[in-house]
């Protein structure tokens, strides 16, 4: 494509820094966003927001309506991670409904975030990392997993009594056909802009909300007759998600399935630091963060891997602002980078370079310039 056929654009992102590594690694995202955005020729207009322990030092509060209200004016935002060692951070002395986890939860019922994503990559530079047999992972796997988040048992009535002497508690699995639809909806189109297959996972065989899911999940199939979809028990799909990983492309599930098979699909790919995540409602708006935590550990190190981050940040582009082109040129530098044999600490293998947090935005924001370079040529 000519450099002079791309559309420009302006971007209003709001970025959440957040805590622990969190700082570090959005600004080497950001650095690598206005890498993309310099080659393309669009616009980012950023926004720092304050949230979880950053918020509580500041505000008392770990989620201010400020932030909620900056961030329904931003297109998308980009955040790093919130939170800090649970032992020994003063945040885990206040009630829980004050504590760093109560601001993200409630970001994302105020920007009613119904769909999560969390794709699964299996690099072919860091097979070794992966914990099955290469006779299993083959030629590596991408997958796709698309957990409703608003629905379902974590949000139904429960309650805990005793009755007749013996302690009972109760929790509720509801779905409605219109919670469904959406998140369906939204697997299917993301499968057009992927290899065209949808896995919905249920417990057909014993749940009334798993077969009123399967069943709005065929009728919204109807209408993507290009998208192959395929329905599977969820005790089926976690056998397979380590016996044969390549055949999936989109795994749509509900919530609590939805928990448990995207760990057990990052897990498969062995490289924390490697995996996005995005949010999504039902507008083009995303709140877009790494799938790993604030790693205080290793907090202000400059040895954190920023590439979860930064592939958020192409997940933002794709999702939120429909940027395809330069999306695929943050996902080509990573893969780049990897082959050229540059490494963070929580990834490095023998005979590969070492680099720091920051020399690894620096170096992927550098490729990126020659990627670009070469597609606008
Ligand atoms: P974690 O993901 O922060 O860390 C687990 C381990 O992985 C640590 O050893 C850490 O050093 C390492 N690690 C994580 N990300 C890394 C990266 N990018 N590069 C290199 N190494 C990395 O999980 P945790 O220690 O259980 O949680 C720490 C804090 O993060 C807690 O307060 C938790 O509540 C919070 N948390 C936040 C989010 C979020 O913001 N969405 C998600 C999960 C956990």
């Amino acid at each position: 494509m000519k450099k002079g056929m791309v559309i420009k654009m302006e971007l209003k992102i709001g970025y959440i820094p957040g805590d622990g590594i969190g700082p570090e690694i959005i600004k080497e995202a950001k650095k690598v966003l206005d890498a993309v955005m310099k080659q393309y020729g669009h616009v980012a207009v950023y926004k720092e927001l304050v949230l979880g322990g950053a918020s509580i030092d500041a505000f008392g509060i770990p989620l201010t309506e400020e932030t909620i209200r900056e961030a329904k004016s931003s297109d998308a935002v980009l955040m790093g991670s919130i939170g800090g060692d649970a032992s020994t951070s003063p945040w885990y002395q206040l009630p829980p409904s004050l504590r760093p986890e109560a601001g993200l939860l409630g970001i994302r019922k105020a920007l009613n975030l119904f769909a999560n994503l969390r794709p699964a990559v299996l690099y072919e530079e860091l097979a070794e990392s992966c914990p099955l047999k290469q006779e299993i992972i083959q030629d590596g796997f991408d997958i796709m997993i698309m957990r409703e988040l608003t629905g379902g048992l974590y949000f139904g009535e429960r309650k805990t009594s005793v009755e007749n002497g013996i302690r009972t508690a109760v929790d509720t699995l509801t779905y409605n056909e219109e919670e469904i639809r959406r998140i369906a909806i939204r697997a299917f189109d993301i499968a057009g802009k992927r290899n065209k297959k949808v896995t919905s996972v249920d417990k057909a065989n014993v749940l009334d909300s798993s077969r009123l899911w399967r069943s709005v999940v065929d009728e919204v199939a109807a209408t993507y007759p290009e998208i192959r979809c395929e329905h599977m028990l969820v005790d089926n799909c976690a056998m397979q998600l380590v016996r044969n990983p390549g055949q999936f492309d989109v795994i749509l599930t509900e919530n609590m399935f939805g928990d448990i098979l995207s760990d057990e699909a990052s897990m498969v790919t062995g490289s924390i630091g490697m995996l996005a995540s995005a949010s999504l409602n039902d507008s083009k708006f995303g709140l877009y963060e790494p799938s790993h935590g604030s790693a205080p550990d290793i907090a202000g190190m400059d040895i954190a891997n920023p590439i979860a981050t930064i592939l958020s940040a192409a997940m933002m582009l794709r999702f939120s602002f429909d940027l395809d082109l330069e999306a695929q040129t943050i996902e080509n530098a990573v893969k780049a980078v990897l082959k050229a044999g540059f490494r963070t600490k929580d990834i490095m293998s023998e005979g590969k370079t070492l680099v720091s947090c920051s020399e690894m935005g620096t170096i992927l924001a550098q490729t990126i310039e020659t990627i670009a370079m070469e597609v606008t040529i």
